[in-house]
């Protein structure tokens, strides 16, 4: 164990945030002014639960407003604090404008563990939150438009709009006021795989680049890659689902709350979440070697590692025995300040999570405007889109009838290219876009900037350069 002590989760940003800004030339004030916290609310509300009052402590955290709303996820855990919100919120401003998503930073929890209470009791509870956050315009379509994060999910921010909109009930757009509905509700296909989707197509673009994988020390294709994932939620699942189903990567590891499963021959992501939601946890699954204290499968040897779970997981007293070469943060802050130092000289590649995880805001950002304009992505183009198409296939058709033997259409490609896109295709088009422009953005740094040496600096020249833009452009 280090004799280095570790930054709080907030410091260990603002450390990251200075690395970088020390190698800008702001205009004086400035780095300031963007790295520190505008404002964090304090609620602490009372609920009346199985006979007795109970009172609940809640944040909301905004980081900076360069542009409004400002937007980030509300998240139910036991250890949310203040610093945990404004590093989360911090985090969010950067990402946002890393993906160009055109929001300011936010963030926001509820100190509680949802396994607690019942769902009419968490409802109960959200709403109160949501009723608390909404009259201050901490929940507001136009100021400050939450979304799911670490313990709350669709039914949640279901909850949440449809308080907002009791609270305001002649607001024409007042399912913007949060994202990450269900479909029903105002939400957008694809929203719930989104960050996990995002991970993926940052994945694939990483390994579009020969450069960028001989600095991991990796080669080849993302097919047979040995992963290993912690925290099969959300994130974590969505994440771990489409690299083995589709990219080919082997899970080779799970860790959980109670434990981590291993398999050199790669697990079956749909079989342990199953198994996950019926015995609540990993331990007694079938065909992996259980380890009990799973953080220790953080350091196996793996391809790449995937922490999709909490913050500070990698640091100052497990770092140097990780073997991974390549980590992708899926969760926010996974690798705290001192464990990144440690990384990076040992050569290993992180792909930061201000990038990684950043798949839901993007997504979040396609529902906020879809929300806006009120109408489903595709609806008008749909049809006459497939109407075009059918025209080439009918002239292909006289052509395959013509050429007889010697030529004819593919077996599946009359189906495949009539389809014209539905919201789903123009999300994952959309989100797949974002990943790939953002990626590019931060390695034109890392490889154009000899004093730039690892892909988290890159990302953070290129966001605090973005916002350190909108503050010029504002006059400031
Ligand atoms: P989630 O609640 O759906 O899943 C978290 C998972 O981690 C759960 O399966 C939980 O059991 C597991 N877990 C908790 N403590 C653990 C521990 N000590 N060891 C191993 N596993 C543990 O949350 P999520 O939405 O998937 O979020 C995960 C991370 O991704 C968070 O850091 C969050 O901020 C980040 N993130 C989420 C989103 C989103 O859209 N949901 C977007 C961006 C970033």
């Amino acid at each position: 164990m280090s004799s280095r002590t570790e930054p709080s989760f907030r410091e260990s940003v603002d450390l990251m945030f200075n690395r970088a800004v020390s190698l800008m030339d702001l205009p004086p004030g400035l780095e300031e002014k963007i790295r520190v916290c505008n404002a964090t609310y304090t609620v602490r509300f009372g609920v009346r639960l199985r006979g007795a009052m109970h009172t609940f402590t809640g944040y909301r955290s905004v980081h900076s407003e360069h542009m409004e709303p400002v937007k980030g996820g509300i998240r139910y855990a036991t250890g949310v604090n203040q610093d945990e919100v404004e590093a989360l919120a911090a985090l969010m401003t950067y990402k946002c404008a890393l993906v160009e998503a055109p929001f300011g930073g936010s963030k926001g929890g509820l100190c509680i563990d949802p396994r607690e209470y019942e769902e009419h009791e968490l409802e109960l509870i959200t709403r109160r939150f949501a009723y608390e956050l909404a009259k201050r315009d901490l929940i507001h379509p136009s100021q400050n438009v939450p979304a799911p994060d670490m313990g709350t999910g669709e039914r949640e921010m279901a909850w949440i709009a449809d308080q907002y909109a009791r609270m305001n009930t002649t607001d024409i757009n007042a399912r913007a006021c949060v994202t990450g509905k269900p479909l029903n509700a105002g939400g957008i296909a694809g929203r719930i795989e989104a960050t996990g989707r995002g991970v993926q197509y940052a994945l694939q673009e990483f390994f579009r680049h020969e450069e960028d994988k001989a600095a991991a020390g990796l080669s080849g294709k993302l097919d047979g890659k040995r992963i290993i994932v912690q925290g099969l939620g959300n994130v974590g699942y969505h994440a771990a689902k489409f690299l083995s189903e589709e990219d080919g990567a082997r899970i080779t590891g799970i860790i959980e709350r109670d434990g981590g499963l291993f398999n050199e021959d790669g697990l079956d992501v749909e079989a342990v979440r199953n198994w996950i939601v019926k015995h609540d946890g990993v331990s007694g699954y079938p065909d992996a070697q259980y380890v009990e204290n799973g953080a220790l499968l953080l350091e196996e040897e793996c391809d790449i590692l995937i922490p999709a779970a909490l913050e500070g997981v990698i640091n100052l007293s497990n770092a140097e025995r990780v073997k991974a070469p390549l980590i992708i943060e899926a969760a926010n802050g996974p690798v705290t300040a001192g464990a990144d130092e440690i990384l990076r000289k040992k050569g290993c590649v992180i792909i930061p999570d201000m990038y990684a995880n950043a798949g839901g805001v993007t997504v979040s950002y396609f529902e906020w405007v879809k929300n806006l304009s009120h109408i489903r992505f595709g609806r008008m183009q749909r049809r006459q889109e497939e109407a075009r198409h059918q025209l080439v296939i009918d002239e292909l058709q006289r052509l395959d009838d013509v050429m007889g033997e010697t030529w004819s259409m593919s077996p599946d490609f009359k189906q495949k290219y009539l389809k014209g896109a539905g919201e789903l295709e123009l999300v994952r088009s959309g989100l797949d876009d974002t990943m790939r422009v953002a990626y590019q953005s931060m390695r034109e740094v890392w490889h154009s900037r000899e004093e730039v040496t690892d892909l988290r600096t890159a990302a953070y020249l290129v966001s605090i350069d973005k916002v350190a833009k909108s503050y010029h452009a504002k006059g400031l």
